[in-house]
């Protein structure tokens, strides 16, 4: 409505040069750095040409933290102050590191604020921190490689990750001296690293399987952005699980007891590691067991044998594929790509299985281990501004509209639903009383017209207005939405620059269900909501013109209007008044324009006296043009 809303001077972003931006695949088994250079992805190696890092770290009693190939090769010999898979237990509280704690060797022991902690020969460290001393390694690794500062990184998490994984990820981030853009979905950054954003619109499956963890993901790419359909998967399982297998075939081979020592035993896992790795190239491999006690083995692992011992293993994630396809409402046959992601993929097996299953040929030109790390490069290079805007890669979406309350109780949207982020937009509103010095900025999220009928987020003020007359002052307010959802507004009166902002958090809390409830009810009832719209809008209108009227009758209506005049202006006014309590909007319409009419002469008279006023005193030459 043309009253409050004076213009929208829509998004604006500042121009940037070119800046250094990283993506970090921060794994349970192991983690990665990406960047963008000369215009191609790639992950990063460390000095000697490794790109994978073990995310694993070892305290030790000096104090120091050692983090990765090096942690792990001494594991064997101090399992306790080595702390591997530690992304299990971010955001994760007391009780379910019991649960989950069972399986890790570690002493936990409580913290403040519900916080677990590992207790190791250098002090108590918590999950956060333990991330945080692989982030630092990578950042370190990425600035010394592309020789300057990281401006900003983009981090991956698990698309089933809740607020409390997050927010711990970020923390770890902000620990390790990293200016986190935003965290992506490993699935979706998958998607991205083969450039399925740019392609056809459509269902992809992310089939994801890593050391300790299995994923699937059905995402939909509909319009250039991503949403996640569905996920499903199973904590448990992984190619840990499959070394496992491969021990216990070796354990029975040689007759190793499981009464074997801690060192015996972490060499026997790696043993099958190496085995496992081997059989994903090789038809046969020979496999070589060291013992502390000298009492050795050898023998012959083969393709054949391998696939026997873990198909049972493989044949389980299709569980997690069908629920996932059952919740997305889709059959195998809807998905057009499939894409491989995590090292344990490159089990030759498992890429036969997952073919059968959807019935495609799965992606698998980008290595599996470092195509999330490739996609989130991707990502951050964008962010970080080294693309121009219309490459912008359109990732998420908001669920609802954001918009504030504006009078009459309406809602006036300012950013609209399905738009995606990060994103920025303002728009002017102005005063409606004479003289008022504050104005309340009430922001609210849902689709309906009326206030009442959406979520309400947040309240602020803005006050010291400098006083003007109705509709005399500039305010702007911006709605800026950030990567993470995170909604900050803004209120600026624009002549003398008053602001007052506040941060609000818009998804939190709303289920999916609920987002989609809001949904239905707006389209169910959204000729209702017009007419209480615009009866709403015309109520306002009523009331403007009523204040209006009043005080200009009260400052010089005995002066400019003689009886008969003011009579007619009276009655128009009465009828408005009557019609503004009724709910016929039309008819508050026309009592408007009534009133406009009758108090027509009036307004004239109004301006030649102000302008005689404004005159006076004055000679009328400099008025004329010279
Ligand atoms: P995460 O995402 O859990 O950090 P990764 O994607 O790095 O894990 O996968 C690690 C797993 O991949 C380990 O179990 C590792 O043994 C397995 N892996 C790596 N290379 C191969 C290979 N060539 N053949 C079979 N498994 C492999
Ligand atoms: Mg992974």
């Amino acid at each position: 409505m043309a009253l409050l809303q004076i213009s929208e001077p829509g998004e604006s972003t500042a121009p940037h040069q070119h800046q250094l931006a990283a993506g970090i695949d921060l794994g349970t088994t192991n983690s990665l750095v990406a960047s963008v250079r000369s215009g191609v992805a790639e992950t990063l190696p460390d000095l000697e040409g490794r790109h994978l890092l073990p995310s694993v770290v070892r305290y030790r009693a000096d104090g120091a933290a050692v983090v990765g190939h090096d942690a792990l090769t001494a594991a064997i010999g101090d399992p306790l102050n080595t702390i591997a898979s530690v992304k299990r237990l971010m955001g994760r509280g007391v009780e379910d590191v019991k649960r989950i704690g069972e399986y890790l060797p570690y002493e936990f022991v409580p913290g403040s604020s519900g916080m677990p902690l590992l207790h190791t020969v250098a002090g108590d460290v918590s999950p956060v921190e333990v991330s945080a001393e692989i982030l630092r390694l990578l950042k370190a690794r990425a600035e010394e490689t592309l020789g300057g500062e990281l401006s900003g990184v983009v981090v991956t998490v698990p698309a089933y990750f809740d607020d409390a994984q997050r927010q711990a990820t970020k923390d770890a981030g902000r620990l390790a001296g990293l200016n986190i853009l935003r965290l992506l979905n490993e699935p979706t950054a998958a998607a991205v690293a083969y450039g399925l954003d740019k392609g056809s619109e459509g269902v992809i499956a992310i089939y994801d399987l890593g050391g300790g963890t299995f994923d699937i993901s059905i995402l939909r790419l509909n319009k250039g952005v991503f949403e996640v359909m569905s996920t499903a998967g199973d904590t448990a399982l992984g190619g840990d699980d499959v070394d496992r297998l491969v021990a216990d075939w070796i354990m029975q081979q040689s007759g190793m007891g499981s009464d074997a020592g801690h060192v015996d035993m972490r060499r026997l896992m790696q043993t099958a590691r190496t085995a496992k790795e081997a059989l994903s190239t090789v038809d046969s491999t020979g496999i070589e067991l060291v013992r502390d006690d000298n009492a050795g083995w050898s023998g012959e692992l083969s393709r054949e044998q391998f696939n026997a011992l873990i198909a049972p293993l493989v044949d389980r994630t299709l569980g997690p594929c069908r629920r996932a396809l059952r919740d997305a409402g889709i059959r195998a046959s809807d998905v057009q790509s499939v894409v491989m992601v995590g090292g344990s993929t490159r089990v030759p097996l498992v890429r036969e299985r997952v073919a059968a299953f959807f019935d495609a040929e799965p992606m698998v030109d980008i290595d599996p281990d470092k195509v999330v790390a490739v996609g989130a490069a991707i990502q951050a290079d964008i962010l970080a501004g080294n693309k121009p805007d219309d490459e912008m890669l359109l990732l998420d979406v908001i669920p609802l509209s954001l918009g504030i309350e504006t009078m009459g109780g309406l809602t006036e949207k300012i950013i609209h639903r399905n738009t995606t982020i990060p994103t920025a937009r303002a728009q002017e509103f102005t005063t409606f009383k004479d003289g008022q010095t504050a104005m309340s900025v009430h922001v609210v999220q849902g689709e309906r017209e009326l206030v009442e009928d959406c979520r309400s987020l947040a309240r602020f003020e803005l006050r010291d207005i400098p006083p003007m007359v109705a509709g005399g002052a500039r305010i702007k307010v911006t709605f800026q939405v950030d990567a993470d959802g995170l909604l900050n507004v803004t209120a600026e009166e624009q002549t003398q620059g008053v602001t007052s902002s506040i941060e609000v958090k818009p998804s939190y809390g709303l289920s999916d269900r609920a987002i989609e409830t809001m949904l239905r009810e707006s389209m169910e009832t959204a000729a209702a909501d017009r007419d209480a719209r615009r009866l709403r809008e015309e109520q306002v209108d009523a009331d403007r013109v009523l204040e209006a009227l009043h005080s200009a009758l009260a400052a010089d209506g005995e002066e400019l209007l003689q009886a008969a005049e003011r009579k007619a202006i009276d009655a128009a006014a009465k009828q408005l008044d009557e019609q503004r309590q009724g709910n016929d909007y039309r008819a508050i319409k026309r009592a408007i324009e009534a009133v406009e009419k009758a108090s027509s002469t009036y307004v004239e008279r109004r301006m030649n006296s102000s302008i005689r006023k404004a005159m006076a005193g004055h000679k009328v030459d400099e008025f004329n043009s010279p």
